[in-house]
């Protein structure tokens, strides 16, 4: 017998199913992980996303980070658990380093969005987080600038405390734009251990079209 099980939380059609389902059918079309780009840093960087920033994901985004809404955050939560885990890596080969916030934007939002986030991928691989990459503060927002203003604006904006001494190093953002960001945090350890192997994974990443150029597929 097809049980009702409450609304979609992305659209609010009524689920009718045999099983609890966060989603309906026709919102879980809209959910594909896109395939792998290489963002340029000092060494190319894979980067893995679960969609494009684009209608409806954009206002889950937004719900979640601006309106703290859990709804949204299930949402965000099932799309990290399509993402498939690389081949070998493990808890005992990998961590998982969360893209900063600064401790004004932290006081202002009261959590953390990225750091949420990266603690349920922690949980779906299994994988380690090391908090170690801190975040200076900067007035200047990177919203609206592009590609190599934002690396120049963000590069002092990051340092490291400690270094990971695993094979390899997950990166991981809620959103990407330019890949600026994760760019300058993947020079900051590639500096220092040449030989890691380093990915990124975003949940969201800029509307296609829009910040797409850095990307070699
Ligand atoms: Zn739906």
């Amino acid at each position: 017998m097809t049980g009702v099980h409450g609304g979609c939380h992305l659209c609010g059609a009524m689920v009718f199913c045999n099983h609890k389902r966060l989603i309906c059918h026709d919102c879980q079309t809209l959910i594909t992980p896109l395939p792998t780009f290489v963002i340029n840093a000092n060494k190319p960087l894979p980067l893995m996303v679960c969609g494009h920033y684009d209608t409806p994901f954009d206002h889950v985004m937004s719900a979640y980070k601006d309106h703290e809404n859990l709804s949204a955050l299930m949402v965000l939560y099932h799309l990290i658990r399509q993402l498939p885990q690389p081949n070998n890596l493990s808890y005992d080969n990998a961590v998982i380093i969360p893209t900063p916030t600064t401790k004004n934007r932290l006081i202002k939002r009261g959590f953390n969005p990225a750091l949420t986030l990266a603690k349920y991928l922690s949980h779906h691989w299994q994988i380690p987080i090391f908090d170690i990459i801190k975040r200076t503060e900067n007035t200047v927002h990177q919203r609206g600038l592009d590609r190599d203003e934002r690396l120049q604006n963000v590069k002092n904006d990051f340092y490291i405390t400690d270094y990971p001494t695993t094979r390899y190093v997950i990166l991981f953002d809620d959103v990407v734009t330019t890949g600026a960001t994760l760019t300058t945090i993947a020079n900051l350890l590639t500096d220092k251990n040449p030989k890691q192997q380093l990915f990124a994974v975003g949940v969201l990443h800029g509307k296609a079209g829009l910040h797409l150029p850095i990307y070699q597929r």
